[in-house]
This record gives C-alpha cells, sequence and structure tokens, in this order.
C-alpha cells in the first residue's frame, strides 16, 4: 500500500482500466456510466481523438523545456483562454490549489494587505495557502496559514462587517462545489466585487470546479455578470491532463515583479498542448452548447425522480439534494453501473459528467436512482 492510499482517504472497490467518452471500463471488463467526470475533471470525455492527437503530436515535436524561453504552444494556449475567460493575463500551474497560492499571493501583493475574507463551506485545495482559505479543512491542520475570516456564503451582512482595511482579497466559488454545487442569491456575486473593491480589497473567483465550461459558460463569474480581479481555473482545463491557471486582471499583474513568482512544470509543453486541444474542441464541437442541454436534462429529469428534494446547478454539473443520506445511494447506484459523486453536504449527490454524456444515460440514471431510492425506502419502512 502507498500513503496515498491512506492519506487520499477510502477507495471504492473498483479498479478502472480504460475509459471512451462518457464510459470507464473496470478490471472485469464492465462498462460504467461516469457521471462524476473524475472529481469533475473529464469534461470531454475519455480519449477524445483531437486531444490524444494533440499531446501525442506535442510529445514527438518538443515534450519539455525550461519556462524561461517562449514556446509557441504555451503562447496559443494562453491567448486562447485569455480570450476564452475574456480575461487579461494567464499563468499556468498544475493545480488548483497552486493557482488559488498564485492568486493569494499576487492579491497580497497588488494590496500590500494579508487579510482574507473567506466563504465558510468554500473549498480551495490542500496546499498550506489553499488550505488556510478552506473552512472545512483549516482547523485540521493547525497552525493554520494566514490572517483569514470566514462568512456564511451569500451573506453581505456579515461579509460587510468582515471588510476592514487590512482585507487583500475576497475569495470565494461562484457556485460552490464541494459543498454540494450550492448557488448563491442573484446579484450576490457583483455586489461582493462592488464592496471589496469599495473597500481597497481585490475579487478571487475560485473557477477550478464551476468554471471552464462546467456550467454551460467559461466562467461561472459571467452569469453574474462578473469579471474578477483574479480567476482561478482547474480541472477541466486541461480534461484530465494535470494543469491549472492563475487569470490576471492587468491591473493586478502590473503589481506583479520578474521573478516573483515562478514554477518548474507550469505550462510545459504538454500542459498547454492538453489547454488548447480543449479549448479547440469547446469552440469547435459547440461543447458548451452540449453542456447546457445535457443540465437541462439532468435538472428535468432527476429532478422530477420521487425522493429528490431538488435538482440544481446546471450545464455538466448538478447537484441532487435527497431526502435522506447520499452515501448509501451512491453506493447502491454502483451496483447499477453509475457512478456518481457526493459531498461536503450529506444529503446531496454531485453530478460531474462530461458534457458528453449521451441524454439516454441520464434517463437510465434516473431510473436507477428511483428504483434505489425506492428499495431504501422500503427498508426504511420494514425497519
Ligand atoms: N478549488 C476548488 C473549487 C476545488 O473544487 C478544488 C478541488 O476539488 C480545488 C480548488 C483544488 O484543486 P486541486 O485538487 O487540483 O489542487
Amino acid at each position: 500500500m502507498s500513503l496515498f492510499d491512506t492519506l487520499g482517504g477510502a477507495k471504492l472497490p473498483l479498479t478502472i482500466v480504460s475509459g471512451e467518452g462518457a464510459r470507464l471500463y473496470d478490471s472485469d471488463g464492465t462498462p460504467w456510466w461516469d457521471f462524476y467526470g473524475g472529481h469533475a475533471v473529464s469534461l470531454l470525455g475519455q480519449g477524445h481523438p483531437r486531444w490524444v492527437e494533440a499531446i501525442a503530436t506535442q510529445a514527438t515535436t518538443l515534450s519539455f523545456v525550461t519556462t524561461l524561453v517562449d514556446v509557441p504552444v504555451r503562447t496559443r494556449a494562453a491567448a486562447k483562454l485569455a480570450a476564452f475567460t475574456g480575461m487579461d493575463q494567464v499563468f499556468f500551474v498544475n493545480s488548483g490549489a497552486e493557482a488559488n497560492e498564485a492568486a493569494l499571493k499576487l492579491a497580497r501583493k497588488a494590496t500590500g494587505r494579508s487579510k482574507v475574507v473567506a466563504m465558510e463551506l468554500g473549498f480551495h485545495g490542500r496546499t498550506a495557502g489553499a488550505v488556510g482559505v478552506t473552512h472545512r479543512y483549516r482547523d485540521q491542520h493547525q497552525p493554520a496559514h494566514g490572517d483569514v475570516r470566514f462568512v456564511p456564503f451569500g451573506d453581505l451582512d456579515a461579509l460587510e462587517l468582515a471588510l476592514d482595511q487590512r482585507v487583500a482579497a475576497v475569495i470565494c466559488e461562484p457556485v460552490q462545489g464541494m459543498a454540494g454545487v450550492v448557488l448563491p442569491p442573484a446579484g450576490w456575486l457583483a455586489e461582493v466585487q462592488r464592496r471589496a473593491h469599495a473597500n481597497g480589497s481585490l475579487l478571487i473567483c475560485d473557477e477550478v470546479q464551476c468554471g471552464m465550461g462546467r456550467l454551460g459558460v467559461p466562467l461561472a463569474s459571467h452569469l453574474a455578470g462578473v469579471s474578477p480581479d483574479l480567476a482561478t481555473l482547474g480541472k477541466g482545463l486541461g480534461n484530465g491532463f494535470p494543469v491549472a491557471a492563475c487569470l490576471i486582471s492587468d491591473a493586478v499583474a502590473a503589481t506583479a515583479q520578474p521573478g516573483e513568482h515562478g514554477t518548474t512544470f507550469g505550462g510545459a509543453p504538454l500542459a498547454a498542448a492538453a489547454v488548447a486541444a480543449t479549448l479547440d474542441i469547446i469552440e469547435e464541437e459547440h461543447v458548451l452548447e452540449t453542456a447546457l442541454a445535457l443540465g437541462e436534462h439532468m435538472l428535468q429529469t432527476l429532478g422530477s425522480v420521487p425522493g429528490v428534494v431538488e435538482a440544481r446547478g446546471g450545464g455538466a454539473w448538478v447537484g441532487v439534494v435527497l431526502e435522506g443520506p447520499a452515501s448509501p445511494v451512491a453506493a447502491r447506484l454502483r451496483t447499477h453501473g453509475f457512478l456518481v459523486g457526493t459531498s461536503s453536504d450529506p444529503a446531496v449527490l454531485r453530478l460531474a459528467p462530461p458534457a458528453t454524456m449521451p441524454l439516454h444515460a441520464v434517463d437510465q440514471l434516473a431510473e436507477a436512482l428511483g428504483q434505489v431510492l425506492r428499495s431504501l425506502e422500503r427498508r426504511k419502512g420494514a425497519a
């Protein structure tokens, strides 16, 4: 056993050996529908031919070179990502946590302040700085990192009280993922930015899970009409190739000095090729539109299964709120061949399938979910 097995948490009783599109195959050759997308990563599904070709071609052309030289594929990936998201500048890193580290560091430098306001139930990663702004895990690893004040997600009065002259930035997910696909009240994010700016503070939107087309738009903050000062992406950015990015406004970028931040692997040729290919495919194969249609179907179909309280979210990302605990339901869905996620809300199933998940698979999931909920209800009645 590796330490990874211990630290990473309980494993599912399952070995996945291959995949194609939204299908995964286990070591017995049994097919699974991947409604979890590997922690909301697989946006285009497994083995998209254009993505495979882009990485293979890059591997044979230039596999790695120092970030001190220009690499055309990185320049192209950065320009495409800036155009896609409407952000000015891009700094590639390797993971979502690392992207948040960069954003926090840049915000502190730009403002000359140190305090950060973050949201209760938010999730920003497991590295020292990122876990310092992650409400749920911060206290597990004392001493906690950084001067951070947590406020309830969606609560503008609490935010107002937390904003003082020491606050460098407010960091939030525009839609909270790990918390169970939780949407804020309408107008909240725009008001957060307005109040942060009035206080001389910056807005960092963590779009690692909700961005990059998951919700059917490039950035979830766009849904609120907000263009953040800093935004972070990861997960779907490389469609499974490990890569993340910190997106930066020109005004913030202007305060940074060369050499102040760096990374060996960030924006390496293979990662950049994966990002460029993912963006090409999103644009040319109308993936945002496909995600929106999938989301509508998931919300309607799963939301009307008896025993489901609510289906929320949209695009290739839906939280299914149940009347009881979600974990036993997820376990039983596995016996029907569906891989689904849970969340930090014990009653919520988190679905983050590839945008290319066929609609008939959603119908099959709804059917299986109905059966599972009925059988659990019968068990409860018999007990
Ligand atoms: N931010 C959000 C919103 C996330 O959901 C995650 C991971 O689940 C992270 C940051 C951390 O990303 P990574 O695991 O790539 O470090």
